[in-house]
């Protein structure tokens, strides 16, 4: 099914080399052109504002969904489609990933880690179910990407917990990914927890 509506989680930072910001600009241009909503952090700078560039250069919809503190600051896009304010981080995650169809992360810090990892564990826990992408620019994903292969291998998670994210190395292979990816199973809570047999 092709997506209607995607997650994009990513940096804040405009302290990055210009190979991240510019793919921040390209998925935010793809996705305009397939006609794919976007749903993100609101932020006008770094990747955020990239993305944003390229969705409204475009024609894209646009959503950002920003704390009100955030707002306060001056750290929400002025011109996007739609800018819902919320009152606090948890109530804008869960909208961000409400009527989502996939998750997107490419490069960021913290909060872009956390919220794909949030994204992840949802799905082994069966609360979430649609494609995880990890768009891994340079490589930047490769120590995050062993790390969750550690987990696995030391028994942290099981192998089928592999199928819960694919990394893909550009923007343009996003959406064919998304096309691509495993059906998550409806009855991901039965392999959720590892035990001793
Ligand atoms: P980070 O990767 O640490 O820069 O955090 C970026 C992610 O966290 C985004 O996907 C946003 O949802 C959220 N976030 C963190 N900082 C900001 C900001 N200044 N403006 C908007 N969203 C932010």
């Amino acid at each position: 099914m092709a997506p209607k509506r995607i997650c994009v989680y990513c940096a804040s930072s405009e302290r990055v080399a210009e190979e991240y910001l510019q793919a921040a600009y390209r998925l935010g241009s793809i996705l305009a052109e397939h006609s794919v909503q976007i749903v993100f952090g609101g932020g006008r700078l770094g990747l955020m504002g990239k993305l944003a560039e390229g969705a409204l250069a475009n024609r894209g919809k646009i959503i950002g969904i920003l704390p009100r503190f955030m707002q306060d600051l001056e750290w929400g896009h002025p011109n996007l489609t739609e800018l819902q304010l919320v009152d606090d981080m948890r109530e804008r995650k869960r909208r961000l990933l409400l009527d989502s169809d996939a998750v997107v992360a490419l490069p960021g810090g913290c909060g872009t880690l956390e919220e794909l990892l949030e994204a992840i564990t949802l799905k082994r826990l069966g609360l979430y179910f649609n494609p995880v992408i990890i768009v891994n620019i340079a490589s930047f994903f490769d120590p995050l990407l062993a790390m969750l292969d550690r987990t696995i291998k030391q028994g942290f998670m099981a192998p089928q917990h592999a199928d819960m994210w694919v990394a893909v190395p550009n923007p343009e292979d996003v959406l064919p990914a998304i096309s691509n990816c495993h059906t998550w199973p409806d009855h991901a809570r039965d392999f959720a927890v590892l035990t001793r047999e």
